[in-house]
């Protein structure tokens, strides 16, 4: 894009369908308390995308922040113990619907909480259903807003942070372009939080070399997130060619340019190479619950023969599994090279290792044991080494 903003009214124009990530820091004002006026302010943005025939989604952090405005409690976030931001969380929720519910009143639109956990997004059924919710939803022109289900996260089913739910939330609802507000105007070459001077970066294009090269990471005082993170969220979701524009959100000027066609923020094009959603999800939503570990011959066929893992090339199982549930496959130097399904549990798993299909037809075709495919290569997704 050499003429950014000329592009840019071209690139906005053609997205229909796109996710608000909205941090903490966002909604509240410099005493650190949420008021109706930063939520009109995201509400006014929201607004301004629908009007232009969009669909939009939120993901909205901020429960913990205001459960604390709530009950007069500023002790920082490292001396709360979980279930005392769980309890804040749960009282800061309502109100934080409330705010979203009154700002939109002024659109005569209405909104929907979806509280989401990693366990749900672990699971295809219940990822799934939350889609077809959201469809519902934005179907009858009402506005999901989603969060983290806090009461029942507990750190192991725990998002690291929104982040990282919003690129999840962007793939689970096929969004086009996630919308990342930071109260940082975009990425910079250096963190404008400790230096003078910096540059505002326009476009990134390669976000996976970037992310990695990436160093400052300095963490909202409310919030869990950070540049990094949020440049870590991008990564994700580019993988399934979904677009992010990292933006100030504080700003109205700012927000109200985007919606006109002007880039003022930092734009991360997706990578060209980009998986389809269910390798997205096996990547990154579904839990793994074991390894198999294949030999040298089977390790070609996944990496350079896309093709299906079956029993013969199994050397060794790390783990207990049940039929159908995810596992990491690995080399036999214990490498990851995929990532799957299984076909079978772990137990079976053990009996037909190193067994040719017609020695497995001959010793078990039973109901369970009666093919030597173990991970079909449909349901499996190639990692880079
Ligand atoms: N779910 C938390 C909240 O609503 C925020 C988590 C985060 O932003 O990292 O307060």
């Amino acid at each position: 894009m050499d003429n950014i903003n000329l592009e840019f009214s071209d690139f906005i124009a053609i997205k229909k369908r796109v996710v608000i990530k909205i941090g903490t820091q966002i909604l509240l004002n410099k005493k650190d308390k949420a008021s109706l006026a930063s939520f009109k302010k995201i509400t006014g943005f929201a607004y301004s995308l629908i009007k232009q025939g969009k669909e939009v989604i939120l993901v909205s952090s901020g429960a913990i922040a205001i459960g604390r405005n709530i009950l007069g409690i500023d002790t920082p976030s490292g001396f709360l113990t979980i279930p005392q931001k769980q309890a804040l969380a749960a009282c800061g929720q309502t109100i934080l619907m409330n705010y979203y519910a009154s700002a939109f009143k002024k659109y005569a639109l209405k909104t929907a909480q979806i509280l989401l956990t990693k366990e749900d997004t672990a699971s295809r059924k219940r990822f799934n259903n939350a889609r077809n919710t959201i469809d519902e939803l934005l179907r009858n022109k009402i506005i999901p807003v989603i969060n983290e289900n806090d009461t029942i996260s507990t750190d192991e089913i725990k998002f690291s942070d929104n982040d990282y739910l919003s690129a999840l939330a962007a793939n689970l609802s096929c969004a086009d372009l996630l919308i990342i507000l930071s109260n940082i105007g975009g990425v910079h070459d250096k963190n404008p939080a400790i230096y003078k001077n910096t540059k505002k970066v326009n476009v990134i294009r390669d976000i996976e070399t970037y992310v990695d090269g990436f160093k400052e990471n300095t963490k909202s005082r409310y919030g869990t997130g950070g540049m990094k993170s949020k440049l870590e969220a991008a990564k994700i979701a580019a993988k399934t060619g979904i677009d992010i524009i990292i933006t100030n959100g504080k700003n109205t000027g700012t927000l109200k340019s985007i919606a006109e066609g002007k880039l003022n923020g930092t734009l991360i094009l997706s990578s060209k190479s980009s998986i389809n959603k269910k390798k997205h999800w096996l990547l990154f939503g579904m839990e793994k619950k074991g390894t198999i570990v294949c030999d040298e011959g089977a390790e070609k066929a996944i990496v350079y023969g896309n093709r299906s893992l079956l029993a013969s090339g199994i050397i060794d199982i790390i783990g207990n599994f049940k039929k159908k549930e995810g596992v990491y496959i690995s080399n036999k130097k214990k490498q990851v090279i995929s990532i799957g399904i299984s076909d079978f549990n772990s137990e079976d798993i053990k009996k037909i290792k190193g067994l040719s299909s017609s020695e497995i037809k001959s010793t078990y075709n039973n109901d369970t044991i009666k093919s030597a495919l173990v991970v079909h290569k449909n349901n499996m997704v190639t990692i880079a080494l």
